[in-house]
């Protein structure tokens, strides 16, 4: 009997009502995908029967939790659906696969050689190449990489004062703000310490969601280990964990003990989100914010589907509404259609662009200055789709704030 992945399959609890099936964003675009009752508790069902009942096609799975979030059930479906990807698929990671999944390996290579890799893969030629020999789509724009990132940025500016605040938390930064924006990072350590909050930097590596989707599932567990590891030693100091992607802080916290089975129950209460942290500090009087009179916005929220399934839009919708001068519009609930690497991929680009057109065309509808999203995966496609400008939430608090004044009044 082959070993299960999945920590506690709760499949048996399905009453078959199929409102999973019609909140999932692929079944209306992609006839190929069975849809989460019959990939998930019903599959299982036949899976730990025989392995031969496993599915290629549950590959088109976005893993996105939106069917688990409107399960009256509670049934782990995405869940059961990627265990049983890595338990049973045929498929070995390609080159394609593996470029996409590793994360800080491709940040690395491409960060001394930024300005060359960000302009020879925005080239049309080379975009063909990628699409016809690697199954790259050509419809996709890569984000930029940063020539110089937020760790630099922090060993340079912030970390000798770190030790000199009162409080002190450890920030889980991602990838994305390391290669890509470290704009998010500076704007959250200047949040943190405008607050009272010393941060710390730990050791840490891609969360390991794209090697999840990806099918690298050894390379996954180790390295989801790792990050437990060195979260604990923080843990242990008694900071709180805070990150500024929803993607790892939910991969973290559910996906470790869901899908790869990694035991996280010594930090998962402590791993938290900036926006969480944040209102959460200022709504238990414990710190006051001073913002700037002359601040103006006019912005778009898109929820991520990871912060769905968190439940944790509230507290950024909170946080967002203490600025005077932000018009903040909640868009409906729609997903964005990238899901990580899914949507860079040849063979899902189509279905990834029509689950987002929705979404899209509100927010050409409310034309706002701008949209705010938590997560970076949303910020590309959003962006290579309705050509909008996207932050993240952090950065819009720290632009409105007057840190200053706001780091006087919390140092008292
Ligand atoms: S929503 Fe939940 S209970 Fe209903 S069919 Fe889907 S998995 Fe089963
Ligand atoms: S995780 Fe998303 S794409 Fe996958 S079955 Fe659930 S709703 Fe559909």
């Amino acid at each position: 009997m082959q070993e299960t992945t999945i920590s506690k399959s709760n499949f048996e609890e399905c009453m078959k009502c199929t409102i999973c099936t019609a909140y999932c964003p692929v079944v209306p675009v992609n006839p190929l995908y069975p849809g989460p009752k019959q990939a998930g508790p019903d599959g299982e069902r036949l899976r730990l029967k025989n392995g031969f009942f496993f599915d290629e096609n549950l590959k088109y799975c976005m893993n996105c939790k939106r069917c688990e979030v409107s399960c009256p059930s509670g049934v782990h479906i995405a869940d059961l659906i990627h265990s049983a990807r890595l338990r049973y698929s045929k498929h070995k990671p390609n080159l394609r696969d593996r470029i996409l999944a590793e994360t800080d390996f491709m940040g690395k290579v491409a960060r001394p050689l930024a300005p060359v890799v960000n302009t020879m893969v925005s080239m049309k030629p080379v975009k063909a190449v990628m699409d016809s020999v690697m199954g790259i789509s050509k419809n996709c724009d890569f984000p930029k990489y940063t020539f110089h990132g937020f760790i630099g940025w922090f060993n340079k500016n912030a970390k000798a004062k770190q030790a000199e605040f009162k409080n002190q938390l450890a920030y889980f930064h991602g990838c994305s703000t390391e290669y890509q924006h470290p704009e998010v990072g500076i704007a959250f350590v200047k949040v943190a310490n405008a607050l009272g909050y010393g941060v710390n930097l730990m050791d840490e590596r891609c969360c390991g969601v794209a090697k999840v989707s990806n099918l690298l599932k050894d390379r996954a567990v180790k390295i989801a280990k790792r990050n437990v590891g060195v979260l604990g030693e923080q843990v242990e100091l008694g900071r709180p964990i805070v990150a500024t992607a929803t993607t790892c802080t939910f991969t973290i916290r559910d996906e470790y003990p869901g899908i790869l089975g990694v035991d996280i129950s010594k930090i998962r209460e402590s791993v938290t989100l900036a926006e969480k942290f944040f209102y959460e500090l200022i709504d238990s009087g414990k710190a006051e914010l001073v913002f700037r009179k002359d601040f103006k916005a006019r912005v778009a929220y898109h929820t991520p589907c990871h912060m769905e399934k968190l439940g944790w839009q509230i507290f950024t919708k909170r946080l967002m509404g203490l600025i005077p001068g932000l018009e903040f519009i909640p868009l409906d609930s729609n997903c964005c259609g990238i899901a990580g690497t899914y949507g860079f991929k040849k063979e899902n680009r189509r279905a990834s662009e029509a689950i987002g057109k929705p979404l899209f065309d509100n927010i050409k509808r409310v034309d706002p200055d701008y949209v705010t999203t938590e997560c970076d995966t949303c910020k590309w496609q959003i962006e290579m789709c309705t050509g909008y400008k996207v932050v993240n939430p952090i950065i819009i608090l720290a632009d409105a704030l007057d840190l200053e004044a706001t780091a006087r009044l919390n140092s008292k």
